[in-house]
């Protein structure tokens, strides 16, 4: 498919780009293109374009309005050393969005074509990629139902769309460690629901515990799972992990209820090369406060393409708090966070050579 572009008739100057680039903060600030496709039931894909990144106009009757039928990736563009740019296993991303776009009965888009997407708007918008250390490109595809009707069904019409911000630490401390709440009455996804699939409505429902975290001095929700509320799935938009005194991790199980991390599937991968025993097992809040209290587990930590690697301090229930090791995260957390970043930044080798792919 050939990409219509059109650049934008106001760039962003370049003081006011330095002045961005100097401190972005996270999902604030935009680049100035975007990127659309269409798809029309019989017509299937069409009309890509990039363009200035402009609102859209939609039918107030539009489906996406009234029934969420939404589905998004997240990912990263990096500045090279050598002031190329690269992105982190995005062919993973273009699989997952088709995985995302089954389950909520959309139409899937070609990998290819996901990718060519996402790589126009890099190179249109290369100069907004931040250079400094912590600094990428972060890169937000999404398609939504664009149908103006209101019967229950799948719509016949969708947009298909990328837009990009330059980001720096998703968490304002930086790599120290997180307070995580664990809420008694809200759980994110059930069985046969819609937790593995990437949707706005995964997001929407888990808001109000992420409202009760914040009134607890939280800055991330641990959620358990729905049948017994007993067994830990996974932070609102992170997966978790728990690095045992023997040296070996241990994440729970994609079980249908979580949603596949890319940056989970590296750093399994990750560990295991560097020597770890990695298990993916179901594992409860009770035990990971008894394994706290003991030794047993001596970190934690919450990983996602945003935040990376994030330690974890402390949880909090409603019956109290407990730390984890020294409450401020630990050797093992640093040091896959290091090789980790080292790998998207292109200062160490990837563990698999197809994980960097260079778009400049
Ligand atoms: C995106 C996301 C993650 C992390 O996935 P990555 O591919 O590692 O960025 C984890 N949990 C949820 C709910 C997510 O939406």
């Amino acid at each position: 498919m050939t990409f219509t572009i059109e650049r934008t008739a106001n760039p962003t100057d370049a003081a006011t780009l330095a002045r961005i680039l100097e401190n972005p903060g996270f999902g604030k600030v935009f680049t100035d293109h975007m990127v659309t496709i269409r798809w029309t039931e019989g017509q299937g894909w069409h009309d890509a374009k990039v363009t200035a990144r402009v609102p859209f106009a939609l039918d107030p009757a539009a489906a996406v309005l009234h029934y969420a039928q939404e589905i998004f990736e997240g990912m990263k563009a990096y500045r090279a050393a050598d002031g190329g740019v690269t992105l982190f296993r995005p062919d993973a991303n273009a699989k997952r969005f088709r995985d995302s776009g089954s389950r909520m009965a959309m139409p899937l888009i070609p990998e290819e074509l996901f990718l060519e997407a996402v790589e126009q708007l890099v190179r249109i918008d290369q100069a907004w990629i931040p250079g400094g250390e912590g600094g990428s490109l972060y890169i937000r595809p999404f398609m939504f139902a664009n149908e103006a009707f209101l019967g229950v069904r799948p719509a016949s019409e969708y947009v298909f769309c990328v837009i990009a911000c330059p980001v720096g630490a998703y968490f304002k401390g930086g790599a120290k460690a997180i307070t995580i709440w664990a809420p008694e009455n809200y759980t994110r996804a059930a069985p046969g629901g819609t937790g593995a699939a990437k949707c706005g409505g995964n997001y929407a429902a888990s808001l109000i515990a992420q409202l009760e975290a914040s009134k607890h001095g939280c800055d991330q929700v641990v959620f358990l799972d729905a049948a017994e509320h007993r067994w830990i799935e996974e932070l609102g938009g992170m997966n978790v992990f728990f690095v045992r005194d023997d040296g070996s991790l241990l994440t729970p199980p994609l079980s249908g209820t979580i949603l596949p991390g890319i940056t989970r599937d590296s750093i399994i991968q990750l560990a295991r090369s560097l020597g770890h025993t990695v298990v993916e097992q179901p594992y409860s809040l009770a035990q990971w406060k008894e394994d706290a209290a003991t030794g047993r587990v001596r970190e934690a930590f919450a990983c996602g393409t945003a935040a990376v690697l994030a330690p974890i301090g402390t949880v909090r229930t409603a019956e109290g708090d407990f730390v984890i090791g020294n409450g401020e995260g630990g050797s093992t957390t640093a040091s896959l966070r290091e090789r980790l970043v080292g790998m998207q930044r292109g200062t160490q080798a990837p563990l698999v050579d197809g994980w960097i792919r260079r778009v400049i």
